[in-house]
Order: C-alpha cells, then structure tokens, then sequence
C-alpha cells in the first residue's frame, strides 16, 4: 500500500520551516531529499568501514570492497543490465556523458555525424561539441514543435551511415517531456549504425529502466536525484562497446600493468573507474535504489502522475499563466511563467519567501528557452514525498506573486 505519511516521515528534512512556513520542497528535478535508510547507510559507512575499496587486505578495506560491488549489483538489477561489470561508477551524469564523447574520440572522423536533440541539457549538449571539435565530426540537432515533442521525421531523414551516435534524455529537465525512446531506438537501428545514448537523469527517478528490453548502448544518470547522495552516478555501458573505447581517466585502480614504456588497462568495471571512488556515497546509492524498490515503481509513478495532473489543473486555473510543454506526455514537471512578469526568479523568490523551493532561469537549457523566446521559467519539479497539500501551496504562492508583481 502506498502510504504517503509513512514516506514522508523517512524524510526529516521536510519537517523542517523555511521562512517561518513550512517546506515545501518542489526543486526535485535538481535534486532530491535523501530518506533516513540512505543517510544512514552513508553515515555506517563512515562510522564503521570506512577503508579504500580494491586494494587492502585488511579486513576494512575487503568489507569495504564487498559493500561497493554489492551496491553495483542491486544496480545491475534495477536498471537490468547484462552483467554488473557493465555498471560503472560516476559523479553523475555530466561526468557520463563526457566519458563516453571522451572514449569514442578514436572511432569518430571528421564529417562523421552525431544527433542530439532540441531538448537536451548543457550536459548532453557540450561534451559532443567538443567531441567535434577534437575530430572534425558535426552535430545535429532533431528539432521540436511548439509542445516541445521532438521531430522524427528530422531524424529519419538524417540518419545515415555517417552517423556515429544519437544522444537524447528520456525526459527533459525544462520541460518534464517524456521522449518516445522506443521509437526513436527503432528509427535509429532502422536507418544506421549508430551507437544510442540515452540521458537518464530524469527518468529514472520516475519509471522503471530496463537497458536491455530498451536496446540502448549506454544509459547514464544521476544518483543524488533518485535519492542517493551527491556525488554518485551510473554510466551503464554495453560490454563489448566497454571493451573496444579507451579509458577516460588514467590513475590508480584502472590498471592491469604499469611501466614507463606501456599500461595495460583492468578489466571491466576498473578500467572506467580511475582513482578512488565515492564509496560511502557508491554505497548508500544502493540503499537508494533499495527505497524506491521497497515503495515500487509502478506506485511512484502513480502517485507523481496524479500529482502532475493536479499540478496542471490547479496551475491552469490561475489567469495569464502559461505551462510549457502542456499537451506533450510528460512527468514529474511543470514549467511556468506569469503573462507580464519577465523575470521568472522574481516568483521563486516569492515562494521562497513562503517556504516553497522551486528552481527559476534557463535549467541548462538554453536553446529551449531561445525557442520560446523567453529568459527562463518557474519549474516545479516532483517527487515521491510530495503531497496534494503541497500543490495547493504552491498554487496560492503563485498567485500570491501574481498580485504583488503585476
Ligand atoms: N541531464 C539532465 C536531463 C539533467 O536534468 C541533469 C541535471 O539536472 C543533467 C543531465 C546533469 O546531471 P548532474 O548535474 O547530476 O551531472
């Protein structure tokens, strides 16, 4: 049964007042709050293991290993990868997607050709400029319609043998659009050989990832936005693509042999994770994916579709006011702004005022705002905790601002 008291009371940040009022807490889409299972898997770890991962013999540092690679493994299940040393351990999903444009540098040429699409973030925007740069290659870009739903007829007539990668999000941070990946794999494997990247950072707080069923041949995200500490992150990578691309970072760790004169590089996962990782955070990631497991993803997903729908509704009763991205299929979103009032952090710094965190500006995704002609907008963004209450906070805050701005 999915029972919101019990969630919320596995969250002690949202007890707390901002402001005087209480918090509410809508910027999840930038990161969310972390339940008590994952602060105090983090906080066991520092308190009773703390040793560095693959290198001691000493009975911290193998506990240490065995609690890491056990947390790798409940990743491999949770997005259902083939093999765990397919799962390796980032920063997050910047740190991704360069590791993958960095490492595909030698089979790239120039006028090869890479697709994003109109709604990706920074991050899945400059790592592939600058893949072109190093090579010569060109980007290009499937553009959207005004409901930000990307073109695909762009990207069938552009996909050719030339192509060498199509990156695009899942769902898009501006906007909460959820992209039609089934579809857009289809149309790629159809039309070319290119390898699919998918930029997961905002789904997978939200559905159930399966890169296998999915047929992608990378998929990476963040973990501080699926309620694991900041810091994690995951870069799934199919094995024999793993095998063939060089290594992103060179150090301790990624190593099989070492001279002056030559390095042979570990096996998978090690030859992707240089130096020392994150281990109480790589750690508590596990016990991130273990909270959304416990409560399922068909439950969170009900629950952050009803709320978006009330979101929606109560927003939309509220004059001048303009949703982007309205009649497109989206999750865990909404993205705002007031008709005469320009400067979309004058509202956050409203709510804020009234205990309510959203996020306000360009999201990293400028061109999107370019499209709409516009600076920025008021993003409200979703999680499992949040409640019907909450929205109707928001929707008076909003009209609050309203009248002391207009
Ligand atoms: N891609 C998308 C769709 C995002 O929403 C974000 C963060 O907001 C990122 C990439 C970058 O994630 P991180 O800053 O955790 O690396």
């Amino acid at each position: 049964m999915f029972d919101i008291e019990n969630i919320r009371a596995q969250f002690p940040i949202l007890t707390q007042t901002v402001n005087g009022k209480p918090l509410v807490y809508l910027d999840n889409g930038a990161t969310s709050q972390k339940p008590i299972s994952v602060l105090d898997s983090w906080q066991k770890y520092y308190t009773e293991i703390n040793a560095n991962v693959h290198r001691g013999i000493h009975t911290l540092s193998q506990l240490a290993t065995e609690e890491m690679e056990i947390a790798r493994k409940k990743v491999q299940k949770f997005i259902n990868a083939k093999n765990d040393f397919e799962v390796i351990f980032t920063k997050g999903t910047t740190e991704g997607l360069n590791l993958i444009a960095y490492s595909m540098t030698n089979f790239i040429k120039e006028d090869d050709e890479i697709i994003i699409s109109y709604l990706e973030h920074h991050s899945n925007i400059v790592p592939w400029q600058l893949l072109c740069e190093r090579t010569g290659a060109k980007l290009k870009v499937i553009p959207m319609d005004e409901n930000g739903v990307l073109r695909l007829d762009f990207l069938e007539n552009n996909l050719s043998e030339k192509t060498k990668i199509v990156s695009f999000n899942q769902v898009s941070n501006a906007l909460g659009v959820i992209n039609p990946i089934e579809k857009i794999i289809e149309i790629t494997r159809k039309n070319s050989s290119a390898l699919i990247v998918i930029d997961g950072a905002q789904s997978v707080p939200h559905f159930k990832i399966d890169v296998q069923k999915m047929d992608c041949d990378f998929f990476v995200f963040s973990g501080h936005k699926m309620y694991a500490p900041m810091g994690t992150g995951i870069l799934y990578g199919k094995e024999e693509i793993l095998r063939k691309i060089q290594p992103f970072h060179g150090g301790g760790e990624m190593i099989a042999t070492c001279t002056f004169e030559k390095t042979t590089y570990a096996d998978l996962p090690f030859k992707f994770e240089a130096g020392t990782p994150n281990v109480g955070g790589n750690i508590a990631l596990g016990a991130a994916v273990d909270f959304m497991e416990n409560i399922g993803h068909e439950n969170i997903q009900k629950h952050e579709n009803a709320l978006l729908e009330y979101a929606q509704k109560k927003l939309l009763e509220i004059e001048g006011l303009k949703i982007y991205g309205e009649k497109a299929k989206r999750t865990g979103v909404v993205s705002f702004n007031l008709e005469g009032i320009g400067i979309a952090s004058d509202v956050g710094m409203i709510l804020d005022k009234l205990g309510i965190a959203v996020r306000t500006g360009h999201h990293c995704t400028q061109p999107i705002m370019e499209f709409f002609n516009i600076a920025g907008t008021v993003r409200a963004s979703f999680a499992v905790y949040n409640t019907f209450d909450e929205l109707d906070i928001l929707a008076e805050g909003v009209r609050k601002a309203q009248k002391m701005l207009g």
